[in-house]
């Protein structure tokens, strides 16, 4: 049978050898991929997912981020910002907490810090896609996709990294993106420590009754934050976070009794809403790993951090490993080394470690400062809030860190 053009590409990759391979093509993997490739490294991406995959316009990702000011730099700096907001991207410059026991709440505008924007909402199918697009245009990155990762070798001065689809490729240095539950990690023999946080996310897209698209909400439950964030199209997108059972039973009820739910549930800020298409459910857990590298292998984003989404931090945390790593990386290259030297990767984890164990540590203590319910707790948390508000210097010292500037 003649040869097609797909099997000359793929024999020509066959058994190729990378400076870098890159397990993971999710926003943190796609990111530290054109970083490098951009630079001229030769790297090779690859994911389970098709992540070029089309999709309808009609339709919303369940999965979005609340971007900071300093991620979306990241993707001004590759050349991706435009595309995706053609895409979609959701500008909002107010945030509005409050809790559901008292009076306490907080309001903070981008504005007080002499920002135009906070942050933006995007999809994360989105910048997947706009980072796959400019990756596809780079002659030095190969993307694998639907490819899932089976195992790899490390043998002398080579990483031997196998497919379930039995395809083989070698490379200096092996990236693990490959997400909270990373085989790479299991794989390495990596420690990783944390707990289950017995909960689930919910998420949703639904349409309010009440116009609002400036501001993130988000309101503190007995069980969890409920957060409101603007999307494209005068939509909201939901992260509803609650114990298993009660999401679990969240998940049951029909449309109309979850949107009436919902309402009540963010006392009528926006009115009443309309339920546009499904909702799922993420497990919640709180793990990170004490190493970051072995030899010949370096974790980035989820796989070495996995943390409460009540702040929408993590994407932006592993964004910033991606930003370091690549750093470091060139800065090696740049010099003539070898860029998978244990010196050379450490000084990554150095300069990370402290900044993702500050993060953790942070969303943790809200996560529990929160959940708390015995009266004592309630009553100082109701009234720091309000001395938070009444403090300019305070909001905007948050404001500063919710922009990730
Ligand atoms: C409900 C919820 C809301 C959130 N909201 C926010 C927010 O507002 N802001 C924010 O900053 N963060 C938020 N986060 C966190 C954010 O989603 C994650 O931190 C981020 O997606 C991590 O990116 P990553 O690229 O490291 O991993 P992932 O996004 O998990 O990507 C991992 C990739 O690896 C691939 N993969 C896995 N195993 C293999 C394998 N064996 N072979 C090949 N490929 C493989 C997967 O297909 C996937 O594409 C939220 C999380 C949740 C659960």
């Amino acid at each position: 049978m003649p040869k097609t053009n797909l099997d000359t590409r793929a024999d020509k990759r066959a058994n190729k050898k990378y400076q870098v391979a890159i397990v993971g093509g999710g926003m943190v993997g796609a990111t530290v991929a054109c970083l490098l490739a951009e630079k001229g490294i030769s790297v090779a991406l690859i994911d389970a997912a098709d992540p070029t995959k089309q999709w309808k316009e009609s339709s919303y990702d369940l999965r979005v981020s609340a971007l900071t000011l300093a991620s979306i730099k990241t993707f001004q700096s590759l050349g991706v910002w435009s595309d995706m907001q053609a895409l979609g991207a959701q500008p909002f410059h107010k945030m509005f907490v409050w809790d559901h026991f008292g009076s306490g709440e907080l309001d903070i505008d981008s504005a007080d810090a002499g920002e135009m924007q906070m942050g933006f909402v995007v999809e994360n199918r989105v910048t997947v896609l706009a980072l796959w697009d400019k990756l596809k245009a780079l002659e030095s990155c190969d993307l694998y996709k639907e490819s899932l990762l089976e195992s790899f070798n490390v043998e002398g001065e080579v990483v031997d990294i196998q497919f379930t689809n039995k395809t083989q490729i070698k490379a200096e240095l092996l990236v693990a993106a490959d997400g909270s539950n990373s085989k790479i990690r299991q794989l390495s023999g990596v420690d990783d420590y944390g707990w289950d946080y017995q909960q689930k996310a919910l998420v949703a897209t639904v349409k309010p009754e009440l116009l609002d698209q400036n501001t993130a909400w988000q309101r503190f439950l007995p069980e969890g934050p409920l957060a409101l964030l603007p999307l494209r199209d005068g939509l909201i997108s939901i992260v509803w976070t609650a114990n298993t059972k009660t999401t679990e039973a969240r998940l049951k009820l029909p449309d109309e009794a979850f949107c009436n739910a919902l309402a009540e549930a963010s006392e009528q800020q926006l009115g009443s809403f309309e339920l546009i298409g499904g909702r799922g459910a993420f497990p919640l857990k709180m793990q990170f790993s004490t190493s970051y590298s072995q030899e010949r292998v370096v974790l980035i984003g989820d796989a070495i951090h996995t943390i409460h989404p009540l702040a929408g931090q993590g994407a932006n945390l592993g964004l910033k490993d991606a930003l370091n790593l690549a750093e470091v990386l060139l800065h090696a290259y740049g010099k003539g080394r070898d860029i998978s030297s244990q010196q050379v990767l450490r000084r990554y984890e150095r300069q990370r470690k402290a900044d993702n164990l500050m993060m953790m540590g942070v969303m943790d203590g809200i996560k529990r400062l929160f959940g708390a319910d015995e009266l004592a707790v309630q009553l100082a948390r109701s009234s720091g809030m309000g001395f938070i508000n009444r403090s300019t210097i305070v909001k905007n010292q948050i404001c500063k860190y919710a922009m990730g500037l």
